[in-house]
């Protein structure tokens, strides 16, 4: 049965039977911490059945999130580093991140910033803030393209998105603004014509870069909500994380991929989990990571393949790490950030 509404709570989760009750003391301890959200969709997917639903494991809290490890930090790939003022993360040359909100309709439980979103979370950019973030854009003429992450951009209301894009409108020097989602999976019916006419007011190009990690979240409502978005000429992109339980497997990998390319969206990155806290449950090692995407590679068509890509500790920036980029020395790894300087995983 659908639920009408998103669960947020634990004793929502018991109720719709997704927690047993006696593991209700630990998923309190979790939500004290960390954010929940599951949208009815979503809900809708999970198989109960199933104590190792993929879906689940990716929405649900589990008391393993209550162990962090030495190696975990709440800043994991290093965004205040890059943060010359709120709401912009400027790591790379070309391009920012403006992260306008930090509220999203679904609490990944792996996720990389979920020490940053969630009520409790960094909020969302203030009209001043938002006006002092498009003008550090404006005064930057390098930046080529604008990145809308957060949380999840695609919660605000089209009158806000609106705003945001009039606002890059009169930038010259950008060209590009990507959206990164979890929206047209998790809440498909968001995707309307309101909303895709927020996002042409820029009349800059739009990419939206959909984040999905397992097959059975491209259901055809998903696949209809990113066909509205094509049809209304934003190309698509992938993101997946590479997660334990979840999608560590070449045939579960392979299908989700060729699932992508069905939808029009071309698989672009395959993410190597974030050492963010309480997520060690989630993560692999590099090298099963390396086997997994060569199995792809051996397998599926070439439209299919994403770039398997670390997001270096310390906001060093991604490193391709196939096969033959990232160098195992004795037990730690040993990778090049973009500018050709080495780096070793996980920092000491
Ligand atoms: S949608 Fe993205 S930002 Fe939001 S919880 Fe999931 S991974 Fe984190």
């Amino acid at each position: 049965m659908t639920a009408a509404r998103s669960l947020k709570t634990a004793e929502e989760l018991v109720s719709a039977g997704l927690i047993e009750p006696e593991k209700l003391p630990d998923i309190r301890a979790v939500a004290d911490r960390y954010a929940i959200a599951l949208t009815p969709t979503m809900v809708s997917l999970i198989d109960r059945t199933d104590r190792q639903d993929p879906i689940a494991r990716q929405f649900v809290p589990d008391p393993a999130e209550l162990l962090t490890t030495p190696e975990e930090r709440a800043d994991p790939i290093g965004d205040q580093a890059h943060s010359p003022i709120k709401g912009i993360v400027h790591r790379y040359p070309d391009r920012v991140l403006l992260k306008a909100v930090h509220i999203c309709p679904v609490y990944c439980r792996f996720c990389f910033r979920r020490e940053m979103v969630g009520p409790q979370g960094d909020g969302t950019l203030a009209p001043e803030e938002l006006s002092a973030a498009l003008a550090y854009i404006r005064e930057h003429s390098e930046i080529w393209e604008v990145i809308l992450t957060g949380g999840d951009p695609l919660v605000l209301s089209p009158r806000r998105l609106s705003t945001i894009m009039q606002g890059l409108a009169d930038i010259p020097h950008v060209k590009i603004v990507r959206f990164h989602t979890r929206v047209p999976v998790v809440e498909p019916d968001r995707i309307d014509v309101t909303m895709i006419a927020a996002l042409m007011e820029s009349g800059k190009v739009v990419y939206v870069a959909l984040h999905a990690n397992h097959p059975r979240e491209l259901t055809d409502t998903a696949r209809a909500a990113c066909a509205r978005l094509i049809d209304a000429g934003f190309p698509m992109v992938s993101q997946t994380v590479l997660l334990k339980g979840v999608n560590d497997d070449p045939v579960v990998l392979g299908d989700l991929m060729k699932a992508f390319v069905e939808t029009r969206i071309k698989p672009y990155y395959l993410h190597h989990p974030d050492l963010a806290p309480g997520t060690s449950h989630f993560r692999l090692d590099i090298a099963e990571g390396q086997k997994i995407v060569s199995a792809l590679r051996g397998n599926i068509s070439g439209l299919c393949q994403p770039t398997y890509v670390l997001d270096i500790p310390g906001g060093h920036g991604k490193a391709v790490i196939g096969e033959s980029a990232a160098r195992n020395e004795g037990g730690c790894y040993s990778v090049n950030d973009f500018r050709g300087e080495e780096h070793r995983y996980p920092p000491k």
